[in-house]
């Protein structure tokens, strides 16, 4: 809290009294407190990498070239590496048009039927690697008003974190259901869940329930905090339901067309 005062007379000069102003500054705060660990969570997110393909490519330089084996062995760490820091850019740089305030949606019509259909091939052939299957449940042909190249990147990332979080032999299923003003997608998986005291936060930049999982798999962190701007840019909402141990369900709900209200 901060307090400001000032004296108060009457009208013949005399003193009467003080105002007293209470400003309650803990939501400011918070906010500065945010934006601090933010960038504190961009610089080591960013260190991280970079100390590592520093470090690598020295020793490279320092002779370990000369030995085949552990050559390939540092360039496939400065590879994945440096695809890290890619991603990491690509979604910081996302993240920040997302929270501009004059930020615009490119309205379209959305062929989600489609655009689900496209995402759930790509998404496949890593599925296939774990062994995990994806079955969908997408029979009718459904036209939505929306951005479609962020709505691809909001079921691309919901999607590829069903697989992520699966394990060997798990399934995920997609489903899309049309209703008269919105649509229904979910995305559930039988993967590792998250424990419930958890599932507040993991909207939030760079919050990971299991660090090495994420990064294992490449995640940023930053997936969860983009995918629900773009919802939110849509005027839709993002639930999640989920157990430890069981599985995760992410609900998506859509106005098929905001722009008419
Ligand atoms: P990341 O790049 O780490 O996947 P996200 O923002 O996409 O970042 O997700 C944040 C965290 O939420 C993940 O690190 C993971 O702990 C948890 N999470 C997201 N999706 C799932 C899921 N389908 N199953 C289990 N945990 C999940």
């Amino acid at each position: 809290i901060e307090i400001t005062g000032a004296p108060i007379f009457n009208e013949g000069g005399k003193w009467k009294g003080v105002v007293l102003v209470f400003h309650d500054i803990t939501d400011l705060k918070r906010l500065e407190q945010m934006r601090k660990d933010f960038v504190a969570n961009v610089s080591h997110e960013l260190k991280t990498p970079i100390t590592s393909i520093r470090g690598f490519s020295e020793t490279l330089l320092d002779g370990a070239m000369n030995d085949p084996a552990l050559a390939e062995q540092f360039l496939t760490i400065i590879h994945k590496e440096s695809t890290r820091l890619q991603s990491l850019i690509k979604d910081l740089l996302e993240l920040s048009k997302l929270e501009k305030a004059d930020f615009e949606l490119n309205f379209e019509n959305v062929n989600l039927k489609q655009l689900m259909q496209d995402l759930i091939i790509i998404i496949d052939q890593n599925a296939e690697k774990k062994n995990i299957r994806i079955l969908s449940d997408i029979s009718e042909t459904t036209f939505i008003r929306g951005d479609s190249a962020r709505l691809k990147q909001l079921f691309l990332n919901l999607l590829t974190n069903a697989v992520n979080y699966s394990s060997e032999g798990g399934e995920v299923n997609v489903s899309l259901s049309n209703e008269e003003d919105y649509v229904n997608v979910s995305i559930a998986d039988t993967g590792i869940g998250i424990p419930e005291e958890e599932i507040p936060r993991i909207f939030e930049r760079f919050y990971r329930v299991d660090k090495a999982r994420s990064r294992n798999s490449g995640g940023t962190g930053l997936g969860l905090a983009i995918a629900k701007h773009i919802v939110e840019a849509h005027h839709g909402s993002l639930e999640v339901e989920s157990e430890a141990g069981q599985g995760t369900t992410f609900h998506v709900t859509l106005p098929k067309d905001l722009t008419q209200n």
